[in-house]
């Protein structure tokens, strides 16, 4: 096993929005969203074998995991291969400087005839389907590595992802004649890094360090204000608002704010009439519908906000401002929500939002209609 780095720059899990956006650094400072959070501990019990910390349904994703591996482990052995050597957790190093990853499990077997066939396996733990293993640059890096460790050239990779959340599998096999193709776009990505080739886009940008800062991101917000209010509309010389302390300069900010909130609405709007009053298909975007009057457990709608923020201060105004103490409407929870400073129109907010969602944490009331992002 390699050595333990201190820091991947383009860990095979990175490398995805690097190659969508040259300049993409992670957000350290995003929280933890609950479902990697509970993800992180499914991921640790198959490693250690203790299900002791897991939930009941989380003990079945675990299970389903570990049963999916060990069939195909003993698919191999039908085949006549035998077990060489299993690792979990391994760390897989390409021959690209700073390009390498942790891989779930890996396990090495050989037949009588010398090939060597190493299965990896990669758990996904969330609820958004990640790209087929044939295309997904996560698993090109992670064969690269594996396939750079052997020097047989009729070694395979059989790739595997697990994504027992939303029973999904896929496998794809790697020979070693894929190396250089391999190679060729890692390499690509990884020489394009901080270049300058800016490519804001959804679900990227979300997660970028320099969000608050990136020219690129911010010409195409002020496209749309400009679209939304006439040139009238002057931009702040800073977009990054914690670093802003000239109350002029503030007042832009605060309105580009608002305004950005009114073109959202507006367009949350529009759209969803567009696909209810004339059927128009929208594609990422699935009709569905929910009750204003619904209701949640305020225990489990503030733990979602407790965990999403990791903000004890936000959970403490978000709870002040719920005028519940046992169940809380949908309605009653976006109006503590708008309340909320930290919570209002920001990231953070629908980011509460969404976990609520996946958790189905409103039930009953009359229905109505809204757009929400496909699951993949
Ligand atoms: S915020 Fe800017 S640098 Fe970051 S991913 Fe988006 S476009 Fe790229």
């Amino acid at each position: 096993m390699a050595a333990k780095k201190k820091r991947a720059l383009s860990s095979p899990s990175k490398l995805k929005n690097l190659e969508i956006c040259s300049d993409f650094i992670n957000d350290k400072n995003l929280p933890v969203h609950p479902v990697t959070e509970r993800g992180t501990a499914i991921h640790k019990a198959i490693e250690t074998g203790d299900y002791s910390q897991l939930a009941e349904d989380e003990k079945k994703l675990a299970r389903v995991t570990e049963w999916y591996v060990e069939s195909k482990i003993n698919e191999a052995k039908e085949e006549g291969f035998l077990i060489s050597k299993v690792f979990n957790e391994l760390i897989v190093e390409t021959s690209i400087e700073n390009c390498w990853g942790y891989a779930d499990k890996v396990v090495f077997m050989k037949d009588s005839e010398g090939t060597t066939k190493i299965l990896l396996f990669d758990y996904k733990m969330g609820f958004n389907k990640v790209d087929d293993v044939e295309d997904n640059i996560q698993f090109w890096a992670y064969a690269l590595g594996l396939l750079e460790r052997c020097s047989h050239k009729s070694t395979i990779v059989e790739a595997h992802v697990i994504q027992p959340r939303i029973d999904w599998v896929d496998q794809h096999t790697f020979m070693m004649s894929d190396a250089p193709r391999l190679r060729q776009r890692i390499s690509m990505i990884d020489g394009r890094r901080n270049q300058g080739h800016l490519n804001p886009q959804p679900g990227v940008c979300d997660y970028c360090g320099i969000r608050g800062t990136c020219k690129a991101l911010f010409k195409k917000a002020s496209r749309v204000a400009k679209a939304y209010t006439g040139d009238a509309f002057r931009m702040p010389r800073n977009f990054h608002s914690s670093e802003v302390e000239d109350p002029e300069e503030l007042a832009k900010l605060r309105r580009l704010g608002d305004l950005m909130a009114s073109w959202s609405a507006s367009v949350k709007y529009n759209t969803t009439q567009a696909r209810v009053a004339k059927g128009i298909e929208i594609p990422g975007y699935e009709l569905v519908h929910r009750s204003n009057d619904a209701k949640a457990s305020l225990l489990t709608v503030g733990s979602v906000v407790r965990e999403t923020t990791q903000s004890q201060t936000l959970f403490n105004e978000f709870m002040n401002n719920c005028a519940t103490s046992i169940n809380i409407s949908r309605k009653d929870f976006e109006s503590a929500m708008s309340k909320t400073e930290g919570l209002a129109n920001t990231d953070l907010g629908q980011k509460v939002v969404d976990a609520l969602e996946d958790q189905d944490a409103f039930t009953g009331g009359k229905e109505s209609a809204f757009l929400r992002k496909t699951k993949k």
